[in-house]
């Protein structure tokens, strides 16, 4: 089935709003198993979307609108789409009585314009909408579908979720199962070559890969007569990648690195502390992100100058003169102090330089991240240079965290001599 979204809205063509409506129904419908086609966006003009969906219906069974279902003028979805059916609008009692108590409930005089919302396509099947005043609805005809939702997107998503999935199963004769697993430490284009044996050739699962800031998604996705056998078919190809790319998969369950860090420093009874630099506490923020993560985390240190270093940390100022704040050196003495502050079991800490500004002899994206381990761990310390070569501050301290991240899972799993 193939399956095109338009956004309706002059807000979207203006770039006021991000078409991240559009973002969630692809996603929602690739995990469906269905085939996203176009992304539309067209503005408030009744001739344009008239042309629009003429045209899209030509190569397209499905189209899923959202916005201007409201309740103005400038709300127009829902006639044109009537139109292009080829059917009348009629009105329909339950959804006013629905709009009016939505507005009774919150002791709220209705005004007189919502009454338009209660005008239904005939023919149509309405999704109820908990979350706000407008029905949405999908309407079938000569072979052809059209669903209609609302342009805010927590009631697109309330209805996409509770009612649009459902609509849409009757099209789609087999059932979908998935895995995603995460990877770190190796580029997109390298996991794709030493994927090829398997991803070469592939019909079903298929595995496809997706790079997000430093880290590489695999997805492995399989459609079959039932769940049963499209869930064998995936595990067995995860089995396959495995083999292949094990060292650098660390979750088959799409979990964040801060999550998986904390969960098994948990099982292990361990306790981590940080001191930080240039990411100013991204690395205890993403830590302390992950419900529970107090059982496991006692001292972040944020130490930004070189002298917060010295005293918090007791960096000896020397070293700091004699080899730069940005180095090996000052990112273990860091990661030692924190250790000997938090009476921790592992402790990482950070120093570099984020940019965007290129000091002479400063490289930016050039750090350090120092680590300092218990006697559990045989009492190791050490450091991990990194040069991103990008100066791109907020791209280059999410990724100084994440590599933290890292080195932690590192030390945990034994990776890291
Ligand atoms: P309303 O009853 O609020 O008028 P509507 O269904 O008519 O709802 P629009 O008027 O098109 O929808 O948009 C309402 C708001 O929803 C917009 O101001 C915008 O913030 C958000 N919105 C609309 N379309 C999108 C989209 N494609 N992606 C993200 N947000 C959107
Ligand atoms: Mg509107």
């Amino acid at each position: 089935m193939n399956v095109s979204i338009i956004a309706v809205g002059t807000e979207l063509l203006f770039g006021q709003t991000v078409n991240t409506n559009a973002t969630y129904i692809s996603n929602q419908l690739n995990l469906m198993g269905f085939n996203v086609m176009y992304h539309h966006v067209v503005g408030d003009n009744p001739g344009r979307l008239k042309e629009l969906i003429k045209s899209t219906f030509t190569d397209n069974d499905i189209i899923i609108f959202t916005g201007g279902l409201g309740p103005t003028q400038d709300d127009l979805t829902k006639e044109i789409v009537a139109e292009a059916m080829g059917v009348e609008l009629y009105f329909d009692e339950r959804c006013y009585a629905e709009i009016k108590s939505y507005f009774d409930d919150r002791n709220r005089i209705m005004p007189e314009n919502n009454r338009k919302q209660a005008y239904i396509p005939v023919g149509a099947e309405v999704f109820h909408n908990e979350a706000g005043t407008a029905p949405a609805f999908g309407i079938e005809k000569d072979g052809k579908c059209a669903i209609c939702l609302p342009g805010p997107p927590r009631e697109m998503k309330w209805l996409f979720n509770n009612c649009v999935t459902d609509y849409l199963k009757k099209f789609s004769s087999k059932e979908m199962y998935y895995r995603v697993i995460r990877t770190i430490g190796i580029g997109e284009s390298d996991l794709e070559t030493k994927l090829l044996p398997v991803i070469n050739n592939q019909v079903d699962p298929t595995v496809a890969t997706y790079a997000k800031e430093g880290e590489c998604t695999l997805r492995v996705a399989s459609q079959r007569e039932t769940e049963a056998e499209a869930q064998l078919a995936v595990d067995n190809m995860v089995s396959e990648i495995e083999k292949l790319v094990g060292n650098y998969i660390y979750s088959f369950d799409d979990e964040e690195l801060s999550e998986v860090v904390v969960k098994q420093l948990k099982e292990k009874e361990l306790k981590l502390s940080s001191a930080e630099s240039c990411t100013g506490g991204l690395f205890a923020s993403c830590i302390t992100d992950v419900p529970g993560a107090s059982s496991v985390f006692s001292y972040g240190f944020v130490t930004y100058s070189a002298a917060a270093k010295s005293e918090i940390l007791d960096v000896d100022i020397e070293v700091i003169e004699n080899h730069s704040v940005v180095s090996a050196e000052v990112a273990v003495l860091m990661a030692k102090g924190a250790q000997n502050a938090a009476n921790s079991d592992i402790s990482v800490s950070v120093t570099g330089y984020a940019g965007p500004e290129a000091d002479p002899g400063r490289d930016n994206g050039n750090a350090y991240i120092g680590y300092s381990c218990s006697e559990r761990f045989g009492e190791k310390c050490g450091y991990v240079e990194i040069n991103t070569k990008r100066s791109d501050r907020k791209w280059n301290r999410n990724y100084f965290k994440l590599r933290m991240l890292l080195v932690v899972y590192e030390i945990l799993n034994g990776k890291l001599s």
